[in-house]
Formats: C-alpha cells, structure tokens, sequence
C-alpha cells in the first residue's frame, strides 16, 4: 500500500499556490488547493489532509481565524506562509495553534524541509530515546548531556529548558509557552530568568555561546532547537 501524504494548499495568490503545487507533486505528495477561506475549511473538514499550508492574508477571512477554526476539532499541522514578517504576527499565529511559519519568499528546500518536521512530529510518537545532534546527546532517561562524550552538567531548570526544546526540535518554541512548561501556569511571563537561563545553557553546551548551534534564537518570537541529525 503506497498512500501519498496529503497537503492541502490555502492560498489566494495564483502564483504562490501553482508554485508551491508543483514542488510539492514532485515529491509524491498529493496536493489540493483552495484560494479562499471557506474553501479551505470545508476541505479540510471533507478531504481529510494530513497537514495544511495555510496563507494569512485571505481574501474572504484573516488566517488567524481559520486556525482557530481548525483547531476546535483538529491537530492536524498547520505550516503558516506570509508575506507578514512581523514578529506579533507569527506570535499570535503560533498561538492560535499553527505549528510553525515560514514568511514569503521561500525557497522550495526550505519549504520541503518544514513540511517534513512537521509531519515528522504529528507522526513520531512520543518516546524517549536520547536526541542527537552535532556531538550533543540529551538522554532524556537518565538525565544525561554530553558533548563529544564530555558529561555537561545542567540544572534543573536548564535540563527541562534543553529537554523541552529537544523534544520539539526543528520547532519554535514561544518564550510564553517555555516560561509556562517551566515554571508553571502563574509564573509571571518575565523573559529575564529565561534569558538568564539560556545564557548559562548556551555556556555549557554551545562550542561558542555567541555562535550557537544548537540552539537558536528566535528574535521576539522565542527557541528553535536544530534538527538531529
Ligand atoms: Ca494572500
């Protein structure tokens, strides 16, 4: 049995959704379009897509709103594209519910590469085998990060900073979302400690903290882990 992966394509610019339709056809997966709002709702609902790539500026409704909408019955990964590159705005779209954005003009690796993590996660079941990347091992089991086979000694709250975004690499990670997962729900949103925080994580496992390459900063936005390799 040979089932293509199903993209559903919601995007009002003729260009854009012929474009994005021929990258992704070449790579076997099954594609459908929809150039406004309603349509791609009602898509989503009756096609049954394993992932959407959803435009925010829609003729008919604002993106935002669609997510909203999906996410009142779905998990399906949403991957937002805008021409947007304001920072509230992939805030509130990461909010909303989208896994991850990707702002106009993109290349198709680029793209490609997004639409793989994201499947990947919706995929993956949760297990706890060790993250890999670059030398760097996290061993979520036993606690353990090494680098180049060199132990690295973290605290507490540096090991559930590192292990959350390791588990979620290749995505970003709103400051809010890891303050909240931290500290818990009334902790006060103060991006201080945590900017505290990464600094000394960034010390110890970063080869140079001012060149990271583990862990990326998000500017306004929050934490990306790289991918393992
Ligand atoms: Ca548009």
């Amino acid at each position: 049995m040979n089932q293509k992966i199903k993209i559903l394509v919601v995007e009002d610019e003729k260009n854009i959704r012929s474009f994005i339709t021929s990258v992704l056809s070449s790579q076997q997966y099954q594609v459908i379009t929809a150039a406004t709002g309603k349509e791609g709702l009602s898509q989503a609902a009756s096609w049954c897509p394993d992932l959407i790539l959803l435009d925010l500026g829609l003729p008919d409704m604002d993106g935002m709103e669609l997510i909203q909408k999906i996410r009142g019955w779905s998990d399906l990964p949403i991957i937002v594209i805008s021409a947007r590159i304001q920072e509230d705005d992939k805030v509130k779209a990461l909010d909303q519910g989208a896994d991850d954005y990707i702002t106009k003009p993109f290349g198709n690796s680029e793209l490609l590469a997004r639409i793989r993590t994201a499947l990947r996660h919706s995929i993956r079941p949760q297990t706890d085998r060790p993250y890999r990347c670059k030398g760097l091992i996290i061993d979520f089991e036993k606690r353990l990060v090494t680098r180049e086979g060199t132990e690295i000694h973290l605290t507490q709250n540096e090991f559930k900073i590192v292990s959350f975004l390791a588990k979620n690499c290749g995505k970003v990670i709103l400051y809010d979302r890891l303050i909240e997962h931290i500290w818990g729900p009334y902790s006060e949103n103060d991006n201080t400690i945590l900017r505290v925080n990464m600094a000394n994580i960034r010390r110890k496992i970063e080869p140079d903290p001012a060149e990271p390459v583990y862990i990326f900063t998000e500017i306004g936005v929050g934490y990306r882990m790289a991918e393992e390799e």
